[in-house]
């Protein structure tokens, strides 16, 4: 009796139901129980299509597997999967605007630039879902939870640049204003509670 379920039966099992629970079991064996190279490739070429045939507020199950993916693929396997990449970061597009809650809309933010290559956000942006954040100082190590709001100094939305003026823009076009204010305060400033040292919040974020 065969009793492993592959990567490719889960996903024609899922590829039907944008809401099917084959999208749970493959997001757990991308996320926790680890998948092959070629597995990923699988899934990577194929979720294009299958993204395709939902509606962009029905794609949450496809997406944020393929950001998943995508935030694992290493630099030199990327121009091999740069057709399937770029269709998949064009279907986010409407699907980022689509209704969602904060916290919905954050993961589906870190979706839509694991996609567009950004290792560090794509993998990591989850992290402010309770728009708070836990980090260590550099100066003297503490580990530090900071709340996204008012403690913090926020960083003027003109002073963004890089990874910020694009997380912070990308909000805003969503109609997810209060995403993109928690924005200006992981891009701020804080001072450390233990030694008064000064530094850039997102500065000590890093990739898990
Ligand atoms: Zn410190």
């Amino acid at each position: 009796m065969r009793i492993v379920t592959t990567v490719e039966e889960m996903l024609a099992a899922a590829e039907a139901d944008a809401y099917s629970y084959a999208w749970d079991s493959l997001l757990e064996e991308v996320r926790h129980v680890g998948i092959h190279d070629d597995e990923r490739a699988l899934l990577i070429e194929r979720l294009p299509a299958i993204t395709a045939r939902f509606a962009p507020a029905d794609r949450d199950n496809v997406l944020l597997l393929a950001g998943h993916l995508a935030a694992d693929v290493d630099e030199a396997a990327w121009p091999r999967h740069a057709e399937a990449l770029t269709a998949l970061r064009s279907l986010a597009g409407d699907w980022l605007a689509s209704p969602a809650d904060a916290g919905l809309f954050i993961h589906r933010l870190q979706a839509a630039v694991a996609l567009e290559g950004d290792e560090l956000w794509g993998a990591e942006l989850h992290r402010i879902d309770e728009n708070e954040i836990e980090l260590e100082c550099p100066h003297c190590g503490t580990t530090l939870a900071l709340v996204l709001g008012p403690p913090l100094r926020p960083a003027a939305p003109a002073d963004l640049d890089g990874a910020g003026r694009r997380l912070h823009e990308a909000s805003l076009e969503a109609g997810q204003p209060s995403v993109a204010t928690a924005l200006t305060y992981l891009f701020g400033r804080t001072t450390c509670t233990e030694c008064d040292h000064r530094f850039r919040v997102s500065d000590q974020v890093f990739r898990y």
